[in-house]
């Protein structure tokens, strides 16, 4: 991409609503802009993140061989009334179609999916199995806040197991325990913990929230300084958690922190196989219901706390796998020599199938790499008269893990920069 084509938006005036790091740098590096609300468009920066991100999702659950499906976004109201959440779920967004169907946009799929599996479900042979979709969802909540961590509408992977046993449920729950921290971990979400969390309006036995660390969190979480013990407050609500400081499992000091949740998991048991009459056959022949789990993380919000994490308001640092752009070429000065090696190198490595952008434009040096701050690739090429009188480009490396500054020979630049990048994918 040539810088000069890239369309995107950049606030300069922040909105007063605009008060933390990562909400200031999604609009001043124009990686969304707000259409409503709680409903935002994602540039072609921001849309490069999510899904760099869902395919990292994507790689984890098909290793678990989930099966990736889509289900609609509006259901008819007939289905979440079998399961008796039409009244009691207070984010569901309820209409009449005007054919006179009364629908809902769907906040989760927990019925779509039991009606599905209910229409192809016959034998205890066809089990286990899990399912999964990367969709949009609506949440018609009262207040939206902080750019992309509360929004009504939000980029959700879903996915949904099916058992025999609670046996097996527990054993699938583990792995996707796993893959769920192999998923944060490939994002370069730091800080993101598991922790026993409440069930809620999901019913069901046991639950755990991936949760980032950060001042900014709505939730409020304990830790155990001395062992393993971690919880959402709600957990600890049959007493008043704010007196509390004593760990239940080992008697030592809970330190109280606050948290963003990126994802949950529960064990629903067979709270909607019985409500939603998903039934199978036994190998003794008897019709029963199947054990359930579901397993949600939020993409969109995922990508607010990568940006949360940045290192300010006006840079990103993103890893290789998750970058929308893995080189930035800059070149500084209008002489041909300078804009040919640039272009020479972009093509290079475009051709190759690397995601490069290209800033050859007349803007001051400083302008641009501002701009390069804004993006976040984390290989910077820079070539100008000086570096070109030397046979070098300046090439400048900001990951996740580090950062390092190297003079590279214009005829390896190519081969450093693409093995570089080949290490990292
Ligand atoms: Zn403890």
């Amino acid at each position: 991409m040539k810088i000069e084509n890239l369309f995107i938006k950049r606030t300069k005036e922040l909105p007063s609503d605009a008060t933390t790091p990562g909400h200031k740098l999604a609009l001043k590096g124009g990686y969304i802009h707000q259409t409503g609300a709680g409903l935002y468009t994602y540039s072609s920066l921001g849309l490069r993140l999510l899904l760099n991100i869902e395919k990292i999702i994507r790689e984890e659950l098909n290793k678990l061989n989930c099966q990736e499906i889509l289900m609609p976004m509006v259901s008819p109201a007939s289905l979440w009334k079998e399961s008796e959440r039409y009244e009691s779920v207070d984010v569901l967004l309820k209409f009449k179609t005007r054919a006179g169907m009364d629908a809902v946009l769907n906040p989760t799929h927990e019925e779509i999916i039991s009606d599905y599996v209910r229409s192809g479900l016959q034998s205890y042979k066809q089990l286990p199995f899990c399912l999964y979709q990367i969709q949009t969802k609506y949440r018609d909540e009262l207040r939206a806040r902080a750019g992309l961590i509360r929004t009504r509408e939000f980029m959700m992977k879903d996915a949904y197991s099916f058992h025999t046993s609670w046996d097996s449920l527990n054993e699938f729950y583990d792995k996707m325990l796993n893959a769920y921290k192999n998923i944060y971990e490939k994002i370069g979400l730091s800080k993101v913990i598991d922790i026993l969390a409440p069930t809620g309006d999901m019913g069901g036995k046991i639950s755990h929230e991936f949760q980032m660390i950060s001042d900014i969190g709505e939730d409020t979480i304990y830790v155990c300084e001395s062992c393993d013990y971690r919880a959402n407050k709600e957990v600890l609500t049959d007493k008043d958690a704010e007196d509390i400081l004593l760990c239940p499992k080992c008697g030592k000091k809970l330190n109280k922190l606050r948290g963003v949740e990126v994802g949950n998991i529960f064990q629903l048991g067979d709270k909607y196989t019985k409500s939603m009459k998903v039934e199978y056959m036994t190998e003794e022949g008897k019709s029963t219901n199947p054990i359930m789990g579901c397993y949600g993380i939020g993409v969109s919000r995922c990508l607010a706390c990568l940006l949360e994490q940045s290192e300010s308001e006006s840079k990103a640092v993103f890893n290789m796998n998750i970058a929308p752009y893995k080189v930035h070429i800059i070149s500084i000065g209008d002489e041909t020599d300078i804009i040919n090696y640039s272009e020479k190198l972009y093509e290079q490595l475009s051709n190759d199938g690397i995601d490069v952008i290209l800033d050859t434009t007349n803007d001051r040096a400083g302008s641009k790499f501002a701009n390069a701050d804004l993006i976040g690739a984390p290989i910077r090429a820079i070539i100008s008269k000086k570096n070109k009188e030397a046979g070098v480009f300046e090439m400048k490396y900001s990951g996740l893990k580090g950062e390092y500054e190297n003079n590279i020979n214009i005829d390896e630049v190519y081969n450093t920069i693409s093995n570089i990048i080949k290490k990292e994918l």
